[in-house]
């Protein structure tokens, strides 16, 4: 498929939350790490362009626009950097949201500004039609390979799944689904791979989003009586947002989903291993294969080499 647009070029969109910034010393650390790395392994084509996508507060943006002409001056490929306003986006989202937010939201109300973290799951309204495809990245990842390799995962999508995404490499699902899996003794719900479901992480995730448009599945799973009733037959209560709303329903519908290998979201956070779950928590953890992004989850320090 001939994805170049009128002006002849092709695309491929990245988008990353980047807000509070400013205030975290940490965060900016993080993005010199993902964006050096990922200028250093980039390459494209003649005539593509990587259009870095980034959702910012006005204090982060001005910071960004600063750190940004530092990490691409060596940038071996054509880019364009967009930036979102997150009221604006927040504005657009809440009312498509609201509703599961109680459901995956961490305090007792629905508030207002937590919409932002279901953005994932409803780009596909929020953006313009013309944009048919989204990868969104964390920014506590390193890259060793090519950026535009992770684009090519979107034509390994089966017919009907409509994200991509990887599995979650701790025990927090087999957690949260406590009581479905005590009433459901045989379930796969929160059982690790391969055999079972342990749910998704959103630290890197493939949005189809002319799918997302397209496929009135998902968007019937949007509406607050479906998300109402998966979480009452899942016995779901969660608090991170878009990826316990993926999670959730992807117990129900796994071929929404296409799956990323491990080494796509290669997580390192081992914080579950200490609460509870040091027994079974290296059937989750492990990832053979080669590493494509380190995602440094929970503050967790990533390898040098
Ligand atoms: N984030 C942000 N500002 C913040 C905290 C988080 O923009 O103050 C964004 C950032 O892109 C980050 C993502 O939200 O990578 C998810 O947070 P984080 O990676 O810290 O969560 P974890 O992967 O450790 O669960
Ligand atoms: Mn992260």
């Amino acid at each position: 498929k001939d994805l170049r647009e009128s002006d002849g070029k092709s695309r491929y969109h990245a988008l990353m939350m980047f807000t509070k910034v400013d205030k975290s010393r940490s965060l900016q650390d993080k993005f010199r790490v993902a964006m050096l790395s990922m200028v250093k392994h980039g390459r494209f084509l003649e005539g593509e362009v990587l259009v870095l996508h980034f959702v910012c507060d006005d204090a982060s943006r001005e910071l960004g626009e600063k750190m940004l002409q530092e990490f691409l001056l060596d940038a071996k490929f054509k880019y364009e950097v967009l930036f979102h306003d997150v009221s604006a986006l927040t504005r657009k989202l809440f009312p498509i949201v609201e509703a599961m937010q109680k459901h995956f939201s961490s305090g007792s109300g629905a508030y207002y500004s937590d919409a932002i973290f279901f953005l994932s799951v409803a780009m596909h309204r929020i953006m313009p039609d013309s944009l048919t495809r989204m990868v969104q990245l964390d920014l506590d990842l390193q890259y060793r390979v090519n950026i535009r390799e992770l684009f090519q995962e979107f034509h390994q999508f089966p017919p009907g799944a409509v994200i991509g995404i990887a599995r979650e490499m701790q025990p927090v699902y087999r957690h949260t689904f406590w009581q479905y899996r005590k009433e459901n003794p045989q379930t796969k719900v929160g059982e690790p791979h391969p055999d079972g479901l342990p749910g998704f992480n959103s630290g890197v995730m493939l949005l189809d989003l002319a799918s997302m448009r397209a496929s009135s599945l998902y968007n019937q799973l949007l509406e607050p009586d479906h998300v109402a009733k998966l979480a009452d037959q899942y016995r779901f209560r969660g608090h991170l947002g878009d990826q316990d709303f993926f999670t959730m329903i992807g117990m129900e519908h796994p071929e929404l989903f296409y799956s990323l290998a491990c080494g796509w979201n290669r997580q390192l956070c081992t914080w579950w291993r200490d609460h509870g779950y040091g027994d079974v928590f290296q059937l989750y953890y492990r990832c053979n294969g080669p590493v494509y992004i380190y995602h440094g989850n929970c503050n967790t320090p990533i390898p040098d080499d």
